[in-house]
């Protein structure tokens, strides 16, 4: 008997309460499912991701995405705030944001002009009127007034060391709002050589919340970084320079 792929993601709202307390209504589900479909096309044109698997898909892209929240404050989630996700890739973890949050305006920012023209095709076919994609480096753009120091929240994944990435995203946060690191592994060490580099940018380390994937129990960190000053004017350095010499 021949196999039929569906290519449908897995129904997981008790999963969603469970972890986050949350869980998408028939819109922002079938919103997803429209993003699977199109990364799985976007696929064939350049290389998006190797998560393709509908349960992969909806635990390590959709799932993960959303679990940054977790460390939140409520009035986070119901507030309009302004949000920047910083190499953005094919939309991840600022995509599914800005169809769980309509009431965030979420900047979608990557180095890489075709992800953000696949990322700004997606955003018109789906009609996600608060979502932006913009092409530039975060380390460029950190320094231009109307983005640096603009955001209330700042979301990084998967881009570089953690120090690497608190001097990618703080110079965006406004003074008072919040970065979120998205990190795998971690451990004492990494606390204490990130205390320095966010102690530069003008933050705190707030809040590490130690947690794991729902289905593969994959190991997951999220790190919430506090803004406590304005940032001092020679962060971020110049192009480059924060991945070469990590503070
Ligand atoms: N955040 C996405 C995710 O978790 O699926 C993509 C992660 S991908 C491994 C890293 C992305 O960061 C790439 O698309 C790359 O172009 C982007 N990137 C790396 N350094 C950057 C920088 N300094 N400014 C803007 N984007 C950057």
């Amino acid at each position: 008997m021949s196999q039929i792929r569906t290519n449908k993601l897995p129904q997981m709202n008790q999963m969603w309460q469970q972890t986050l307390h949350w869980q998408p209504n028939t819109i922002q589900e079938q919103l997803f499912q429209q993003v699977y479909q199109e990364i799985l096309a976007g696929n064939r044109q350049q290389n998006l991701t190797r998560i393709t698997t509908p349960e992969d898909f909806w635990e390590k892209h959709l799932w993960d995405s959303l679990s940054g929240i977790i460390g939140l404050d409520n009035n986070y989630l119901t507030q309009e705030l302004q949000v920047i996700d910083i190499g953005t890739g094919a939309g991840f973890p600022g995509i599914p944001l800005t169809i769980a949050f309509p009431n965030w305006q979420i900047t979608l920012l990557d180095s890489t002009r075709k992800k953000i023209a696949f990322v700004n095709s997606l955003i018109t076919k789906l009609k996600l009127n608060n979502a932006t994609g913009v092409v530039a480096r975060a380390e460029a753009l950190g320094r231009i007034p109307g983005d640096r120091e603009t955001y209330d929240l700042a979301l990084i994944r998967a881009v570089s060391k953690a120090s690497v990435c608190a001097e990618y995203s703080l110079p965006f946060v406004k003074v008072g709002g919040m970065a979120v690191l998205y990190r795998g592994h971690w451990n004492d060490e990494d606390t204490d050589s990130l205390k320095s580099a966010v102690a530069q940018l003008g933050g705190e380390i707030e809040l590490l919340y130690p947690w794991e994937t729902p289905v593969s129990k994959g190991v997951r960190n999220c790190v919430y970084l506090r803004k406590l000053s304005a940032t001092p004017q020679k962060f971020p350095r110049a192009v480059g320079i924060p991945d070469k010499q990590p503070l």
